[in-house]
């Protein structure tokens, strides 16, 4: 197994989704490999991180306002190039 092989199943791995082979593939290399070692408890914390933001839901009305307030911005930003931001954005403008 390759490093490229390791990280294409660490995901599968830790949704336990691999087959009992493959998972013993995957450990071999990992007992071997420092790097996908690393990669691979980087990735955890990352899928944790994930997980709890999810919970941590955006209020839909605060959603809808981030994703409304500088979308007319950056369709105009080329049009105005050289002004600054602060003026473009209505939210940053207000604030
Ligand atoms: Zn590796």
């Amino acid at each position: 197994m390759t490093c490229k092989d390791a990280i294409a199943v660490l995901a599968d791995f830790l949704e336990e989704a691999l087959s009992p082979e493959a998972v013993r593939e995957l450990e071999a290399h990992l007992r071997d490999c420092a790097p996908c070692r690393a990669y691979l408890n980087t990735y955890r914390k990352t899928r944790g991180l994930v997980a709890r933001a999810g919970h941590a839901e955006m209020p839909a009305e605060l959603k809808r306002a981030f994703v409304s307030s500088c979308s007319t911005s950056s369709r105009s930003r080329s049009a105005e190039r050289g002004r600054s931001p602060e003026r473009l954005c209505p939210l940053r403008r207000a604030a």
